[in-house]
């Protein structure tokens, strides 16, 4: 099974956008990718609005060739955003998150203008909550909906196993570290070797995400550690907004060694230089100081 980040804070855009190919088909997991409208008071240096073009374009270029598009929830960075042309999803089988229950009112109506670019676009759509599909010898297997995140505010996520003989991987969408038991029971029923996992927000600790949430990450990482014993344990997204990441879950990293498990970022995982330019902004801006012309461009709105 050939499993490829396209898009990832750790490469420089916010994204959890990933490529799966089984032999039997090809899979995109959230064809989006966006920008921090603010950090540290400033906006998206123009290093950051490049990468975040040519990503799109990756994700465009491998999102026509795939045989099932999957959408995990309606954020910014993880579809395309309203005005955009969607023509490169034309006629694709996408399997979504349900747009109706287990949703909160910002993520609803944004999900029915997807839907309706979907539509235009003669794509066919089905709900993939608590659904199982097998093609070939792949199974695809597609939680309930489970928190994004700490609370059930920002709305609710479906977290995807992918497997195929002895090989298995679960991209967990927006969890921002797994502080809940049913994020953490999804993973831990299905025994993955590669997790793609969104890590605890530490960026925004004491404030969004508390003390009490990292240790609860920590502990419930561990444990799937422990029990799936995982090759790989791909944590990024919310976690590398964070300079200091590797300080704040360095027990983690510890405890996964000696079971062998690579505790890395999607950079370090697909051979990529890791540049989370976003967590960089400010040196960005202090090395490299933006022409006016340059025209930096932030994203529409602070909840991406
Ligand atoms: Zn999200
Ligand atoms: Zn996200």
């Amino acid at each position: 099974m050939l499993a490829r980040p396209l898009a990832a804070d750790s490469f420089g855009t916010r994204s959890m956008c990933a490529f799966v190919d089984t032999g039997d088909l090809s899979i995109v997991i959230d064809p989006g990718a966006a920008l921090g409208p603010w950090r540290y008071g400033l906006k998206p240096h123009p290093k950051e609005v490049k990468k975040l073009e040519e990503y799109k374009a990756e994700i465009v270029r491998s999102t026509s060739k795939a045989d099932l598009v999957i959408v995990t929830h309606y954020h910014y960075d993880h579809i395309p955003r309203p005005y955009e042309d969607v023509a490169w999803l034309k006629g694709k089988t996408v399997m979504v998150k349900d747009p109706e229950n287990n949703i909160n009112f910002s993520q609803r109506s944004r999900a029915h203008l997807f839907l309706e670019q979907l539509r235009r676009v003669g794509c066919k759509v089905s709900v993939a909550d608590g659904q199982s599909i097998k093609i070939g010898n792949t199974s695809i297997k597609f939680s309930k909906a489970v928190q994004h995140g700490n609370s059930p505010k920002l709305g609710y996520v479906i977290e995807i196993c992918i497997s195929k003989g002895n090989e298995c991987l679960v991209h967990t969408s927006d969890v921002e570290g797994l502080v809940d038991e049913q994020q953490l029971s999804f993973i831990v029923q299905n025994k993955p070797d590669i997790i793609i996992c969104d890590g605890p927000m530490t960026y925004m600790l004491g404030s969004r995400f508390t003390e009490k949430d990292l240790e609860k990450s920590i502990k419930n990482l561990m444990k799937v550690v422990a029990l799936c014993r995982p090759a790989f344990l791909v944590l990024d997204h919310h976690l590398i907004r964070d300079l200091s990441w590797r300080d704040r879950i360095n027990a983690l990293i510890t405890y996964a060694e000696s079971f062998n498990t690579s505790v890395c970022t999607a950079a370090e995982f697909s051979g990529l230089s890791y540049e989370p330019l976003e967590a960089m902004r400010k040196a960005l801006y202090e090395s490299c100081p933006p022409d006016k012309e340059e025209g930096i461009k932030a994203s529409e709105d602070e909840n991406v």
